[in-house]
């Protein structure tokens, strides 16, 4: 099994805390596209062969494409790539782009699931994170989504927010019920460098982000989610039983994927991993012109990949895999690996069940330490 993911490389305003590969400039627009078609056909054998099971459209903002754009993206893939059984086909959408004639043309692609950027139901939260929709916009959206016949919609919301309080995040998260989503996907407000929100930070323009706030919002996260009927399989996603994102937990599983687009990521399933140059006009030239891609590689050691397992597994419910570990990599990794765990057992930070190493709530908060201590 194997999935592809698309990057569509523009947004109409850029949010204050993004660090993705976007432009607000849509000069490049058709040209990417062009170039999309054409990596797709150059990349026809990356996958081996293997059937193709979902497609993702992430971004910047997909949803800024029409329907006929999106289908003969669809249609490309499907001429090229064994796509037998489609069992998720995602659309990353804004807001304020959800209109019902866009939904109702939608109607006519293959897309089967909204990934919506709400962020936050509070409007001073969107107009400090530069977002381009208002709370309104988000309510409607999502109604008229379903109304449209689109069951399976996901949203994100951030927390950790300056003036976020714990009873507006509860709000927040209640509307998660309201709404009878399915699925969630939620991020702490991170400030990564080269940001607007970096540089306000800095200058002081704008107040810092609180990291005990944010765990404090992060504790709430994980029990009201609980309270909801919600599994928290992923650090960061929550799913009503087995309604699971495929794609996601693909990647998690470390099954290949196809990346197209600027700065779009490729895994072959093995050791090899490429990533396309962030830059909309060059990657569209040397598609388009020098009919080749602009890219970059790098093949993971065999403690690269074990350490990616690691990291990836131990995110999830479903946990790190000893015996996996001492059948791929070797039983003395595997004993290593429980013998480090050790000091997080006493802590009950992590817990062993059938041979898995799994994070308890409280070790959740410190995911990314413990996979570092763990790391071989
Ligand atoms: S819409 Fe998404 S990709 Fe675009 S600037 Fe905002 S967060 Fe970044």
């Amino acid at each position: 099994m194997a999935g592809i993911y698309l990057h569509i490389p523009f947004c109409r305003q850029a949010c204050t805390y993004c660090n993705f590969h976007f432009s607000t400039s849509l000069k490049y627009k058709d040209d990417v596209l062009h170039a999309m078609h054409k990596e797709l056909e150059l990349q026809r054998n990356f996958l081996a062969g293997l059937p193709v099971e979902t497609i993702y459209f992430g971004g910047g903002t997909p949803s800024l494409l029409s329907a006929d754009e999106l289908n003969r993206l669809f249609e490309h893939i499907f001429q090229l790539f064994p796509v037998n059984e489609l069992k998720e086909c995602t659309l990353e959408a804004n807001p304020d782009d959800l209109t019902n004639a866009y939904l109702k043309s939608l109607r006519s692609t293959p897309v089967n699931r909204f990934s919506i950027g709400v962020q936050s139901f509070k409007d001073s939260d969107l107009r400090y994170m530069n977002r381009a929709h208002n709370a309104g916009q988000a309510d409607y959206a999502i109604k008229a989504a379903q109304d449209a016949g689109f069951t399976n919609i996901t949203i994100d919301l951030i927390y950790g927010t300056p003036g976020l309080t714990d009873a507006d995040w509860k709000h927040n998260l209640k509307q998660v019920r309201e709404l009878q989503l399915p699925h969630f996907s939620s991020y702490a407000l991170t400030v990564e460098e080269n940001t607007a929100l970096h540089h306000k930070i800095k200058t002081k323009k704008t107040a810092p982000v609180d990291n005990e706030q944010s765990a404090a919002q992060f504790e709430i996260l994980m029990e009201q989610a609980e309270a909801m009927g919600f599994e928290h399989y992923e650090i960061s996603n929550f799913a009503k039983p087995f309604q699971y994102a495929v794609h996601n937990t693909n990647y998690w599983k470390g099954l290949p994927y196809l990346g197209i687009g600027p700065s779009a990521h490729s895994f072959d399933g093995e050791n090899t991993r490429s990533w396309n140059i962030a830059n909309n006009a060059t990657y569209a030239k040397a598609l388009l012109q020098d009919g080749k891609r602009a890219y970059e590689e790098e093949k993971l050691t065999q403690e690269e990949h074990l350490n990616e397992y690691i990291m990836t597994s131990l995110r999830t419910m479903w946990g790190c895999d000893l015996a996996k570990i001492a059948g791929e990599w070797g039983h003395d990794q595997a004993k290593d690996i429980e013998k480090s765990s050790a000091e997080y057992q006493e802590r009950n930070w992590v817990v062993v069940k059938d041979d898995k190493l799994i994070l308890t709530p409280a070790g959740k908060l410190f995911a990314d330490r413990i996979a570092g201590d763990l790391f071989v």
